[in-house]
């Protein structure tokens, strides 16, 4: 017997998971299929974001943070401690206990919104018709809809000649549940997902070196932001090797040698734990039958319009596994977006206001166009910037490095990009998001009042700094 739902969504992650609550919501009968499986064994759905990603990353952050500032930053406040030590497997506990209490949160929001949720694969046939093959190998179920959403999400890259074994040359999902600190940990790629993890296991006390094929560090980020971040993060103890291409990798008497060729030819190096963290790629394995009608993109995304619509009537796809940026809080907003469209209302994203973070200390973030991205393309803008080494709050936090830095068109003085490196720039740049939203400008900014002492007034200065009227700074 075939099953019949409004909404059937393909992959439980930050964008399935919220389109089908977002459906539900809407009086729209839903189903969430996830094949996600805890490290207890149990059904986990809430995706890579969840399970071994953003959530547990950030636990590990905040711990390893608190550990780095206890041996380095307490002394400061005359704070002494002696014999400080970290204990890897509680420190992970506590991250696992974390990620359950997520995962059995997302498993209540399904109850509660009455969706049926099944522990298995999807795989999309002609006509809307969903075959799950659940996880405990009982028998297939079919099921059918109007509409489907396909949230597959994504996997790391593999690169050829390094063999990930899970234990000495790893992804995140291993990094994320180390067993002890490795004494040098070799990381392939600086991009945001190495970085966070290389910086969780280089405040623990390894030694840490990333490699880096790109000339540019962070390439991605405003150039005056990435440049600052590598003078500091080189300071916290990070060996960033920049064009330094690895080509392989060879695991021999519990050690890593990997071959790197740079500048000087062909080089080795061994370390006692390797990530691979090159990157991520959208994951569509056994999803799509052959008759479905989904088209993926030569990079192997799924096809979808600006409105999240596949090549196939009715089928939908969101997240990691279409075009944009691989962010959960992107994903998420395009379910949403999804599950109102199918719900006949109107809905839009506008993917030029997602907000990027790197959740290093002091942590990146930034919304919109950097430097080098007006300057390519010909937009005259005004720039502002203020340092927080001239924020009292951030100077009585011991928070006083980085800057925030406004691009405003030279004309109509619109915001046109915030880039934040500092304490809490990932809850700063949600002022800017709202702004540029509204396409406020710059001075729209510098006449709202901020509270004073806050880290926010840094934005605020930044703004008048766009007019040269900056209080706190020489304009
Ligand atoms: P996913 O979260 O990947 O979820 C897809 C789900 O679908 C998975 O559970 C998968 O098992 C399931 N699935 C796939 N195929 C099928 C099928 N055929 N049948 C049933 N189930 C299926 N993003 C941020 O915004 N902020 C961060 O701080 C951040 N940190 C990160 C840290 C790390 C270490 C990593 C790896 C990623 C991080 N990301 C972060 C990225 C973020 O995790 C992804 O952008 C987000 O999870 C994408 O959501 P999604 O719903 O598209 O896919
Ligand atoms: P991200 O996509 O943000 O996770 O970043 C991944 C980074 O890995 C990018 O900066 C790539 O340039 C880098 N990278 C990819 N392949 C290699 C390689 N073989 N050796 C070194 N760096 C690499």
């Amino acid at each position: 017997m075939t099953e019949k739902f409004d909404v059937i969504v393909i992959g439980g992650g930050p964008g399935g998971y919220v389109a089908a609550i977002r459906a539900a919501q809407l009086g729209l009968n839903t189903a969430c299929i996830d094949k996600f499986t805890g490290k207890d064994g149990k059904p986990a759905p809430g995706g890579t974001c969840l399970n071994v990603g953003c959530i547990p990353s950030k636990a590990l952050l905040d711990s390893s943070k608190h550990f780095y500032h206890l041996q380095h930053d307490y002394a400061a406040h005359g704070i002494s401690v002696s014999d400080a030590a970290i204990d890897v497997p509680a420190m992970i506990a506590r991250k696992d206990g974390i990620v359950k209490k997520l995962t059995g949160g997302v498993t209540q929001l399904f109850k509660g919104n009455k969706i049926a949720y099944y522990h298995g694969t999807g795989k999309l046939h002609a006509g809307r018709q969903v075959e799950v093959s659940p996880v405990d190998g009982s028998g297939t179920v079919s099921l059918e809809a109007d509409n489907v959403i396909l949230a597959s999400g994504s996997v790391s890259i593999e690169i050829p000649h390094v063999a990930i074994d899970g234990k000495y040359i790893v992804d995140n999902v291993g990094a994320l549940d180390f067993d002890a600190v490795p004494e040098t940990l070799g990381v392939i790629g600086a991009g945001v997902i190495g970085l966070e993890l290389g910086s969780v296991w280089n405040r623990l006390g390894a030694k840490v070196t990333l490699l880096e094929a790109l000339p540019d560090f962070l390439a991605v980020a405003d150039k005056d932001i990435s440049k600052q971040a590598a003078r500091v993060f080189k300071k916290q103890g990070l060996d960033i090797r920049l064009n330094t291409l690895v080509k392989g990798a060879e695991i021999k008497d519990g050690k890593v040698t990997v071959t790197l060729g740079d500048k000087n030819g062909e080089s080795q190096l061994t370390f006692d734990r390797l990530l691979v963290s090159v990157g991520r790629k959208p994951y569509t394995e056994g999803l799509l039958a052959d008759d479905c009608g989904v088209q993926l993109t030569e990079r192997g995304r799924i096809q979808v319009d600006e409105q999240s619509r596949t090549t196939a009537a009715g089928v939908w796809s969101i997240g990691d596994c279409v075009r944009g940026p691989m962010l959960a809080h992107k994903a998420s907003e395009e379910g949403i977006a999804v599950a109102e469209l199918i719900a006949g209302k109107p809905a839009h994203i506008n993917f030029d206001t997602v907000p990027w973070v790197v959740y290093t200390d002091p942590e990146i973030a930034w919304v919109g166009k950097t430097e080098q991205e007006l300057k390519a393309v010909g937009t005259e803008f005004n720039t502002g910037s203020f340092p927080f080494a001239a924020n009292g709050r951030a100077l009585a936090g011991g928070q006083g490095t980085g800057l925030v830095k406004m691009l405003a068109d030279a004309h109509s003085d619109e915001i046109l990009g915030v880039h934040i490196f500092g304490a809490n720039a990932s809850e700063l740049i949600s002022e800017c998001v709202v702004a540029m939203e509204f396409q406020g400008s710059s001075e729209d900014l510098a006449r709202i009042i901020h509270a004073h002492p806050t880290l926010s007034e840094a934005i605020h200065e930044a703004a008048l700094h766009v007019d040269k009227r900056a209080i706190h700074r020489g304009n």
